[in-house]
């Protein structure tokens, strides 16, 4: 056996890029995150080649500050949590401080950003490693694009998709993302075909016409319950409207998209037999809680949580969802002045 030794910084770097980058909806999904966590009210995302070629995503959000922004792509550096008593209180969709590091590790970087508009910096890196660093005119917020991501990472390239099936993914975090933050602006654009446009109203209904269509915003009831630790807040589909997948049902805990088979579970029994076998809603649900609540370092990608009172809010969600399918609910198109 060789003997033990220390992994170089890249290569280890490349390693647990693997744990959060494992596609380009990866990418997009972090990026977008940071945006959101700038507080930035205008996303635009493009992508050429499903992400396979490039991704730019550029925000109006705070920008970095000159000094962090090589900082800012090191493993394990973050603005947003500092103490171990943080993590049980995240209330920003990023904490791990891993992204920014692991897409330079895999891909070709290129930032320009700017905490106020006016002289920013840009910040150019390959495979980990930063090539320049100057002071560039920008607007406040940040631009970010991603190029040729995987060059240098055979293995991880091999298991990328086919175009469509990668703009697939790309579209469904897209439209997640947009859906838990109507109050943002979205556009999300493939080889310059726009894909996605969101107003920023901050009315979740209107952002479910812009996503979806009208059609399918007139048969979404609003949907509302609360105990003692949870709020829940959105729009569940009329029982006639129905997909051949639970992959319509989006969960979102305080801002946050979640994959939660148990909660998806309990917002189906809501609708008792008015469901067809194998025919399952479409459902927005935002979910608030202390973030005491909900356990969000599970994985790196944070799209599991672990829940302390799951049981609790499953059953508030089944009871919220009769609430809301009871009868003289159920007239059709009565639902929106859309
Ligand atoms: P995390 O989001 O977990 O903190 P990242 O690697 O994604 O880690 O980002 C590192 C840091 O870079 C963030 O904590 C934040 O301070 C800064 N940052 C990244 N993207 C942006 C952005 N679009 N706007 C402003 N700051 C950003
Ligand atoms: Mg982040």
């Amino acid at each position: 056996m060789a003997e033990i030794h220390e992994l170089s910084e890249q290569l280890s770097n490349q390693i647990a890029a693997g744990e959060v980058i494992e596609r380009p909806a990866s990418v997009v999904k972090e990026l977008a995150e940071n945006a959101l966590d700038a507080q930035a009210t205008q996303i635009d995302i493009n992508v050429v080649d499903a992400g396979l070629s490039k991704i730019t995503i550029s925000d109006n959000g705070q920008g970095i500050p000159k000094t962090q922004v090589a900082l800012a792509f090191l493993p394990h550096t973050t603005s947003k949590i500092t103490s171990r008593d943080d993590l049980f209180r995240v209330h920003s969709l990023g904490f791990r401080g891993e992204a920014l590091a692991s897409i330079a590790a895999v891909a070709k970087v290129t930032m320009l950003t700017a905490t106020e508009s006016g002289l920013g910096t840009q910040i150019d890196l390959a495979g980990g490693q930063v090539l320049a660093q100057k002071s560039q005119t920008s607007r406040q917020g940040t631009f970010i694009s991603v190029n040729d991501l995987f060059y240098n990472t055979p293995a991880r390239l091999k298991y990328v998709k086919s175009v469509s099936t990668e703009l697939a993914h790309i579209a469904d975090i897209v439209n997640r993302l947009a859906l838990a933050h109507p109050q943002t602006a979205w556009t999300f654009a493939n080889n310059g075909n726009i894909l996605l446009k969101t107003s920023g109203s901050g009315d979740l209904l209107r952002t479910i016409t812009e996503i979806y269509s009208i059609s399918i915003g007139r048969q979404m009831l609003p949907l509302k319950g609360h105990d003692l630790d949870f709020q829940i807040n959105g729009f569940v589909s009329l029982p006639k409207l129905t997909r051949a997948s639970r992959n319509y049902v989006s969960l979102f805990i305080n801002g946050r998209y979640v994959k939660n088979a148990a909660l998806t579970k309990a917002l189906i029994a809501g609708y008792g037999s008015k469901l067809m076998v194998g025919r399952y809603p479409l459902a927005i649900i935002n979910l608030q809680m202390d973030p005491f609540l909900v356990d969000v370092n599970v994985h790196p990608t944070k799209q599991e949580v672990r829940l302390s009172k799951e049981d609790a809010l499953g059953q508030l969600l089944t009871t919220s969802v009769l609430n809301t399918l009871q009868p003289q609910n159920l007239i059709p198109d009565a639902v929106a002045n859309l």
